[in-house]
């Protein structure tokens, strides 16, 4: 059993959704593309998984977050595909690839060929197990990755009215579970290795600001150390969280966001890999040139920097997802992705944007006790990122803007004089 097409997307998320939409912009014709995702549904907006889709009054359900409306562009249904002639193989995963065949077998036994293949299986998300903690296979143990996991997220909430939580781990998923928790009324506690939350962007002041407001908000953090072990019931339900430092945590439930890891297991030995994603040129293009990834499992050289970086954030997985289109259907009209990392959180009713790399002198600006503050990075004599909370659409393009000029910085004390008015200005 068999089919052949031009173009075959493997994985159907974010970038998925994207690519999809803007291979029916460059005129695919009817029957050349296939999406094969082992999720059940059409490519959808992940970043609502964590946010509108754990509210407890008028929560995100699809099909109100198909891509691409995240960007403002057209949702995506079923009957979109369908009315465009791209085929979209559900529920099903792929278990090999053949990259010198060109072929992949699908966990229904059917072989797919293909003439160019885009991988867009995103990443999973690391396992407690990993760390040498075992148990979190327990039913009030959630982790966060698919539609799945937030449906499942859904319930345990609602099973534990005003219940007690712990959250492990500092980064996106903790600070943005925790926030979700606090509005459905679960009491939290945060438990991380690290000094500060969202330690790998943020600097210890920026984190503080986060980390009173939630405290402001009834969330407790324990710093500094990792849970050793689980409690359970009779039922195997987790009834405590044992950490390293000798406490316990009693809880009704259990968030853990602890990092991820790119899907790259059907092609290890086939193409080569880099900083734990598959390495691509500026063409998006891998070591086989039929094969291109983009979105959370790409290594790409980041223009800007000067390296190849992997990135876990949306809008890289959107605008890879366009490149790769235009790099596979108009190449001699295409250039090298050239893409500015950016990345953003919405908690409670605070917002916040970055743009850029987070190396170097760090100047804040703005009032950091109100409701609008931010921060530039200057590395070797050059502004090479910016941070703003609360700012407006004008502020943040603005901030995007300066990042992407790159503009030398001779006076840091003038910089912070100036402030959100330097980017705003330049
Ligand atoms: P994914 O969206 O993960 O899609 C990968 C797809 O491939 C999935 O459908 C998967 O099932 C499928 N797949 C994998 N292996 C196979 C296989 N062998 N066979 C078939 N199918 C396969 N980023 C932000 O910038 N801002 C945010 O606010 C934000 N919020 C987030 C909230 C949550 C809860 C999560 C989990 C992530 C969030 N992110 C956010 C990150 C963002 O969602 C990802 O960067 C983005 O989804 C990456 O897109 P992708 O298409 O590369 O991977
Ligand atoms: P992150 O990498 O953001 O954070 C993981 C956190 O867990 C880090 O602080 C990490 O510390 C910590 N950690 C690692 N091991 C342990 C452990 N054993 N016990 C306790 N803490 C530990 O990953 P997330 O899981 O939060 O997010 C998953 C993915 O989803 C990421 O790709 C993220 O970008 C994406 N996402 C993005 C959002 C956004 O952009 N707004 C929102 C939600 C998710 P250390 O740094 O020391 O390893």
């Amino acid at each position: 059993m068999g089919r052949a097409f031009v173009y075959v997307i493997l994985g159907g998320g974010v970038a998925a959704g994207y690519a999809a939409l803007e291979f029916v912009k460059k005129g695919v014709s009817y029957g050349e593309l296939c999406i094969i995702s082992d999720e059940p549904v059409a490519p959808y907006e992940r970043p609502a998984l964590s946010k509108g889709f754990l509210l407890p009054e008028a929560a995100a359900r699809l099909p109100s977050f198909h891509t691409c409306v995240g960007a403002n562009e057209e949702r995506l249904t079923p009957k979109w595909y369908k009315e465009h002639g791209i085929e979209l193989v559900l529920g099903t995963g792929v278990k090999s690839a053949d990259v010198k065949r060109k072929t992949l077998l699908t966990t229904t036994g059917e072989t797919i060929s293909y003439k160019f293949l885009i991988v867009a299986t995103g990443a999973r998300a690391l396992k407690l197990e990993e760390f040498g903690v075992s148990g979190s296979d327990a039913e009030n143990v959630c982790y966060l990755r698919d539609i799945a996991d937030a449906n499942r997220l859904v319930n345990v909430i609602q099973s534990c009215p005003e219940g007690n939580a712990v959250v492990i781990g500092g980064g996106y998923i903790g600070m943005e579970c925790a926030a979700s928790l606090v509005i459905n009324k679960i009491n939290v506690t945060m438990v991380f290795p690290e000094e500060h939350c969202m330690a790998r962007l943020f600097t210890t002041k920026i984190a503080n600001y986060y980390e009173e407001y939630y405290k402001s908000r009834g969330v407790n953090f324990v710093k500094g150390t990792v849970m050793s072990s689980f409690d359970f019931d009779s039922n195997g339900k987790v009834t405590a969280v044992n950490l390293r430092d000798g406490s316990t945590l009693s809880v009704e439930m259990v968030v853990v966001g602890i990092g991820i890891r790119p899907n790259t297991g059907l092609f290890e030995g086939q193409l080569t890999l880099e900083k734990g994603g598959i390495k691509v040129n500026g063409m998006l293009q891998s070591s086989n040139s039929s094969v291109y990834a983009i979105g959370d499992v790409a290594a790409f050289p980041v223009k800007a920097f000067g390296e190849t970086r992997r990135l876990e954030h949306v809008d890289s997985a959107r605008k890879s997802a366009k490149h790769v289109v235009a790099a596979i259907m108009e190449p001699d009209k295409t250039g090298e992705f050239d893409y500015l990392p950016f990345f953003y959180s919405r908690i409670f009713t605070l917002s916040w944007q970055f743009y850029g790399d987070n190396v170097g002198e760090v100047i804040y600006y703005g009032d950091m006790s109100g409701s609008a503050f931010g921060a530039y990075w200057v590395s070797k004599g050059h502004l090479v990122g910016a941070f703003l909370e609360g700012g407006n659409r004008e502020e943040y393009e603005a901030i995007a803007k300066v990042t992407r000029l790159r503009p030398a910085i001779e006076d840091l004390t003038e910089l912070e004089r100036q402030g959100l008015g330097y980017a705003v200005t330049v």
